[in-house]
């Protein structure tokens, strides 16, 4: 192959690449629609790139400048990097270890001066390199399978040959094989693998945008789900809910109780004690549901103070106890409310659906009846509907 590339060259590229990635995820970070990872990535990208561009200009800076500095700087951006992505994952940050890394590998670095220390930098580097990215492969799976964030896997993906290949210059480095200089004359094999690193550096950078993209987009998507005041599921998702459903049940058939469950009298409790009491109650209400739930149920706020649980594969008769405990519940709930003299009580439809293709309208219409029944009897009571579907 007649192409030849210039190891200096590509060192002043690498560096240029990491400034603009620097600077974009700072950007980032400023339209304020991430948290604050992405500084620490920008930060990461920035000491990176002021190490390659001292290192690209050995011999003709003092070495202090192009070695010792030049290669705490870029350990501080593998670190750096690391505790970004220990932020984004919610883990603890270990500064004091930080501090200490830096300032033994600044000392052993002015301890291995010259050519003849050259292997021993290039151990030194490759080891705390090596720590960083299995660290970071470690996180990124930890993502991927705790937040089930896909872009973690990439992540994963990105830095696992890293710790490979520099695992393969401790190697070389303890066998004092990898020369005696950072640039020598012929750079071939080393020229390509910064070519390929710089690649690198622009995809883990993209690769970082997208995971913050990604859990950001998430957490809009669950909180566009969720009715705000109580936390319990609006109607969309409630939506989408049984459409995963359905498709999940393709096969067999899903059959579901559903308690309809609407206050009593609520419209009295905004009158004589204001809408702010109306609202705790709502919330009282959707928390004492809540601790009667198992992890599969569902509970969702219809609008107003009706609400609908959807219990999957729960018969009727069973149903009915869970509404009758669900007013028991909410009763005593209430009774830390001296000063509701006749706290509202609950009204319960309760009936058995078969989830697939059904509307929601149409899940809901029986217990909706069943409910009905409920308020014109008097309210305060649970009423099932009258033909329970067959077994
Ligand atoms: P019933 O026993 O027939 O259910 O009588 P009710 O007074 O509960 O009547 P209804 O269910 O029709 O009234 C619901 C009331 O709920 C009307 C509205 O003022 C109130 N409401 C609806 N949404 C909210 C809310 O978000 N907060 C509060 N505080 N009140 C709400
Ligand atoms: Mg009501």
């Amino acid at each position: 192959m007649g192409l030849i590339l210039d190891l200096r060259t590509i060192f002043v590229t690498g560096a240029l690449t990491c400034f603009i990635i620097g600077v974009m995820q700072l950007m980032t970070f400023a339209t304020g629609r991430f948290t604050r990872s992405p500084v620490w990535w920008g930060a990461s990208s920035l000491c990176i790139g002021t190490g390659l561009l001292c290192a690209a200009f050995r011999d003709s800076i003092p070495d202090v400048l192009s070695i010792e500095f030049a290669n705490t700087a870029m350990l501080a951006g593998c670190l750096l990097l690391l505790f970004g992505i220990r932020h984004f994952a919610g883990r603890e940050l270990h500064w004091f270890g930080f501090t200490i890394t830096l300032l033994a590998v600044w000392i052993l670095l002015s301890l291995s001066p010259g050519p003849q220390g050259y292997a021993a930098r290039v151990l030194i580097v490759a080891v705390v390199m090596a720590f960083c990215d299995a660290a970071i492969v470690r996180e990124a799976v930890r993502l991927g399978l705790q937040e089930k964030l896909r872009s973690a896997w990439l992540l994963a993906i990105l830095f696992a040959p890293t710790v490979v290949i520099y695992g393969g210059r401790i190697v070389l480095a303890a066998l004092d094989q990898v020369g005696t200089t950072l640039f020598p004359r012929d750079s071939g094999v080393n020229a390509w693998l910064a070519a390929t690193g710089v690649t690198f550096i622009i995809l883990r950078g993209q690769a970082l945008l997208l995971l913050a993209a990604e859990r950001s987009n998430r957490m809009l998507a669950a909180l566009a789900r969720r009715d705000p005041l109580t936390g319990a599921m609006n109607r969309s998702g409630i939506e989408q809910w049984l459409d995963g459903q359905m498709r999940g049940a393709l096969h067999g058939g899903m059959t579901a109780s559903i308690l309809l469950v609407d206050i009593d009298h609520f419209k009295a409790v905004n009158d004589t004690h204001g809408h702010a009491a109306g609202d705790e109650i709502l919330r009282v209400f959707a928390h004492a549901v809540r601790g009667q739930l198992r992890s599969g149920d569902i509970l969702a706020r219809q609008g107003g103070d009706e609400f609908a649980i959807i219990l999957p594969n729960v018969g009727v008769r069973e149903a009915v106890r869970v509404a009758e405990r669900i007013r028991g519940v909410f009763k005593d709930a209430l009774a830390q409310f001296k000063e509701l003299p006749g706290p509202p009580t609950l009204s319960i439809g309760v009936a058995e659906s078969d989830l697939r293709a059904r509307s929601l309208d149409q899940l809901l219409a029986e217990a909706d009846q069943a409910l009905y029944r409920a308020k014109r009897l008097g309210r305060d009571r649970v009423q099932a509907q009258l033909k329970p579907l067959e077994a």
